[in-house]
């Protein structure tokens, strides 16, 4: 069936992407298209013999790549990165090619044995925690946070002892190490002896900042970790590990095993219980192998050069503070600890907002705002691989640029 030129198509495509990925700077970071641009772009049907191979590459260019907001453009400042490599990428072709559903181990050994063992790697000095990942979904409440937007120990204490007035069964606490909208830090170590207290399973959640812990200077930040049930971070937010991999470490993960554990007759293999297998650790079945691109990652950057990326972004971040701060009609919204910068213009919420909308409208850097205790401010992420000192200055411009138009027209 399959055309023996097939396999010429995946050198063709190493090449587009390598071309992408060394020319995206010239691409504009955010696109220009309207709901509903693509249909008319393509055929009302599929077709009934096979396209050619170069129609199909030309319409990537003519089809997805005006759709395409490019998140490695070293301006793309929006969210929180997300991690692309040229290892994590050849890994997943080598994965695409193995293309193993790895629910137990007899499903395919090495992906599961390799899995244990980049946790393992990635791990390092915390051997409180183990692996695998979990869900809930019930009652929730959401707790007041301090005035560096932490939440703390004692909020934690007070909230625990309220719901159990109330008749309620608290049982689960979520701490966040590096929040979304200003990356602050919860103070793990006064949450964690009150979780443990109350028999409140304590999970920590470290999806970007998690990456950073590679570097021993930032480690004072998990402080209290070993209270933790559970811990999560993300290598394919800030670790250079394509999407999607995300880690999570239990400290007793019969817990979890029993919960989800499915036995059919089918799925039983002699080697049972001597590895995992990582069907009872998720709610789906099935299970890619990620753990090949953790693992090419880990390999071929070594852990010098990952620590020489997160410290290289922690640096623009703080050069770009810097700059903000150098401007006094501007002013920073949370301490820059990461790679993520919260500024606003002073004065009213709209000013700020009015900047942004501006900005993103021109579409040379792409940012979003958050909110929090009412307070509007836009957030530069460092996000790209590609990003340098250079392209801060530029969106530092692009900012400044704007602010200046906008607070001239305000005045007349
Ligand atoms: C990005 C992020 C998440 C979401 O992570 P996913 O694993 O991609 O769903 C959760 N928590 C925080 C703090 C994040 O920054």
């Amino acid at each position: 069936m399959d055309a023996p030129q097939f396999k010429e198509f995946a050198k063709e495509m190493v090449d587009y992407v390598s071309n992408y990925l060394e020319n995206i700077r010239d691409r504009r970071v955010l696109p220009t298209v309207e709901p509903g641009y693509l249909r008319p772009l393509i055929p009302e049907t599929a077709p009934i013999k096979g396209d050619k191979w170069e129609d199909v590459l030309a319409d990537v260019e003519r089809v997805i790549m005006p759709g395409v907001t490019h998140w490695h453009s070293p301006r793309f400042h929006a969210y929180f990165p997300t991690a692309n490599s040229y290892p994590a990428i050849v890994a997943d072709i080598l994965s695409g090619a193995i293309a193993c559903i790895g629910f137990s181990w007899i499903a395919s050994p090495a992906c599961t044995e390799l899995e244990v063992v980049m946790l393992d790697w990635l791990a390092q000095s915390h051997s409180s925690v183990e692996r695998a990942g979990l869900l809930g979904g019930v009652k929730l409440r959401s707790l007041p946070v301090d005035d560096e937007y932490k939440l703390r120990g004692e909020t934690v204490a007070e909230a625990l002892k309220e719901d159990k007035a109330a008749g309620l069964i608290p049982f689960y606490l979520v701490a966040t190490l590096g929040t979304t909208s200003s990356c602050a830090f919860d103070s793990l170590d006064e949450i964690g002896p009150i979780c443990n207290e109350y028999g409140v399973w304590l999970h920590v959640d470290a999806a970007y900042a998690g990456s950073s812990f590679i570097c021993p200077e930032f480690r004072y930040l998990m402080k209290g970790i070993e209270r933790a049930d559970s811990f999560n971070f993300n290598p394919h937010k800030w670790l250079l590990v394509n999407f999607d991999c995300s880690t999570m470490w239990l400290k007793e993960p019969a817990w979890l095993v029993d919960a989800f554990n499915v036995d059919p007759l089918y799925l039983k293999h002699d080697q049972q219980g001597a590895a995992p297998d990582y069907r009872h650790w998720q709610i789906p079945l099935g299970r890619r192998f990620r753990a090949l691109k953790l693992w090419f990652v880990l390999r071929l950057y070594g852990v010098e050069n990952l620590q020489a990326f997160i410290r290289k972004h922690i640096a623009l971040a703080h050069y770009f503070e810097e700059l903000v701060r150098s401007d006094d009609r501007f002013e920073i919204a949370a301490e820059v600890i990461m790679g993520l910068v919260c500024f606003r213009l002073k004065g009213e919420n709209e000013l700020s907002e009015q900047l942004l909308k501006r900005i993103n409208a021109n579409g040379v850097v792409h940012m979003v705002p958050s909110k929090i205790n009412d307070i509007y401010f836009l957030r530069m992420a460092v996000c790209s691989r590609f990003t340098e000192r250079e392209d801060i200055e530029i969106t530092w411009k692009e900012v400044r640029a704007n602010a200046d138009l906008l607070l001239s027209e305000k005045k007349n």
